[in-house]
């Protein structure tokens, strides 16, 4: 299925292999420090093996599309006429007895915090919580999941997919995509509309439109998220870990157990007129607020020592595995956490684009070690076997093989 490959002449090293269709000649943008290697969604829905990835855009100026939508965001955007259009939203779907009227993903983190408080207490709605489980939930993560509900006083429905299951697919995500939270991507995505399909309600609030910061700024406007996000895949054969689902039950895999991973039915979404929309697209959406909302209001507890990868204390701290999935995407496109998580906060005024730079040499290719035993025992890999099937996947244009191991060929600077 692997079409044309593609190269790239370096004056030292000769002819290079680029994967994944990525651009051969690696850019930074020139305010944040996210690289033009950086594949165009974060949800990356991957159904097949050789897929090739559309990337970042970057505009004459060397400025990258989720800088420049930022820019848009902080000086076009009218908030006072966005928040009354919340407003009419809110009034439109309101329940008058008290029922559920609206449906809210999330997992406990600052940002549905803030999504399920804000929406209940500022604009009088009486949201029902859904919750796709992590796949190893860490102590501060459980706490905060638990707070949420208990001092937020939320209803909530945790969905755990089948251990084993999810287990054998993030393995195979993880030996044929190097990506082992692919599983949890396409779960988490497609729980939400089937919820609110199975508990009749029209009304979905996500956070944020995370695609925003990947995508070209003339498919971010609107706040709904459109129906063919959901409808994704349908049609032709489904692939989940790189594998067709009809070929899964020779990894013991029942169809029948494929079914929490898979979109809720396009027709039955749109018969039910169930509306999916983006709260950051109608109120200023920033982490490091969400992050101080969630803390006043449901005590909300960032990790005691930042995250292995990153600076940062507070994003994404729910999941044991979690810090795996940002160091397969350092190995496939050379950008770390500390590279997502400066980029956002350079973006939003919070730091220098110079302190970006320092944070992303210090942290960027720190390897996770903290919960590695646990995640290789998840994979059922030895430490030999993980390092192996990564090593694949480096593309040989950002990554080089030297006697002290693989080095970036080009950093931020
Ligand atoms: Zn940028």
């Amino acid at each position: 299925m692997t079409n044309n490959i593609d190269y790239i002449d370096d004056p030292i090293d000769g002819r290079l292999e680029i994967k994944y269709g990525l651009p051969g000649e690696v850019k930074f943008c020139k305010r944040c420090v996210i690289s033009n290697q950086r594949p165009a969604s974060s949800v990356e829905f991957q159904h097949r093996r050789d897929s090739r990835k559309t990337t970042i855009h970057f505009d004459d100026e060397g400025i990258c599309d989720a800088c420049r939508y930022a820019e848009v965001k902080q000086r076009d955007v009218d908030w006072e006429e966005r928040e009354r259009a919340l407003q009419a939203l809110c009034d439109k779907y309101r329940s008058r007895n008290g029922s559920y009227d609206c449906l809210v993903p999330g997992s406990g983190g600052k940002d549905s915090v803030y999504a399920s408080h804000v929406i209940k207490t500022k604009y009088g709605m009486h949201p029902l919580t859904v919750t796709w489980a992590p796949h190893l939930y860490t102590d501060v993560g459980w706490r905060n999941f638990q707070n949420w509900l208990h001092i937020g006083g939320f209803d909530n429905y945790l969905f755990t997919p089948d251990g084993q299951v999810h287990r054998t697919l993030t393995r195979l995500a993880y030996e044929n995509l190097l990506h082992p939270f692919q599983p949890f991507i396409l779960g988490q995505k497609n729980f939400a509309p089937t919820m609110a399909l199975r508990m009749n309600l029209p009304l979905v609030f996500y956070g944020e439109n995370e695609a925003e910061y990947g995508n070209p700024i003339d498919e971010n406007e609107g706040a709904q998220r459109r129906q063919r996000y959901f409808a994704q895949g349908q049609g032709e054969e489904m692939y989940i870990g790189g594998v067709p689902v009809s070929e899964l039950p020779e990894h013991g895999i029942a169809p029948s157990q494929i079914s929490p991973y898979l979109p809720a039915n396009s027709d039955a979404l749109e018969a039910a007129g169930i509306e999916v929309h983006y709260l950051g697209y109608y109120l200023q959406w920033t982490p490091q607020q969400n992050y101080y909302y969630s803390v006043e209001h449901t005590n909300f507890e960032a990790n005691t020592e930042r995250t292995e990868g990153t600076y940062s204390k507070y994003n994404s701290i729910d999941d044991k595995t979690d810090p795996y999935h940002y160091w397969t995407t350092l190995i496939k496109f050379g950008i770390g956490r500390a590279t997502y998580d400066a980029s956002q906060e350079v973006r939003n005024n919070h730091i220098e684009r110079d302190e970006a730079v320092a944070l992303v040499h210090r942290y960027d290719e720190e390897f996770p070690r903290k919960y590695f035993p646990e995640f290789l025992e998840y994979l059922n890999l030895d430490e030999d076997e993980f390092f192996e099937i990564a090593d694949r996947f480096r593309s040989p244009h950002l990554w080089k093989n030297t006697e002290e191991g693989w080095q970036i060929r080009r950093k931020v600077a």
